[in-house]
């Protein structure tokens, strides 16, 4: 009765949290970071305050601000 998905339960241990997709997308060194950096807290959006770690949060706010400055035309002349 105890029959589980073996996938399903080594995947990870980390149930309360996951990568976080923002992150994982526009971060090109993110699998450098160390793991809890690149976690974000199950069931909540993928946000920088979602993040479990400082740095997770600051990187995070990095990636969302340096977005923001690429496509906000600066100073269009
Ligand atoms: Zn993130």
């Amino acid at each position: 009765m105890e029959h589980m998905n073996p996938a399903a339960v080594s995947r990870s241990d980390t149930r309360s949290s996951r990568p976080c997709d923002f992150c994982r997308e526009f971060d090109p060194r993110f699998l450098e970071r160390s793991a809890p950096d690149q976690m974000v807290a199950t069931g909540r959006k993928h946000t920088a305050s979602a993040h479990l770690t400082e740095d997770g949060y600051v990187r995070h706010r990095v990636l969302e601000l340096s977005r923001i400055a690429s496509r906000t035309p600066s100073t269009a002349a």
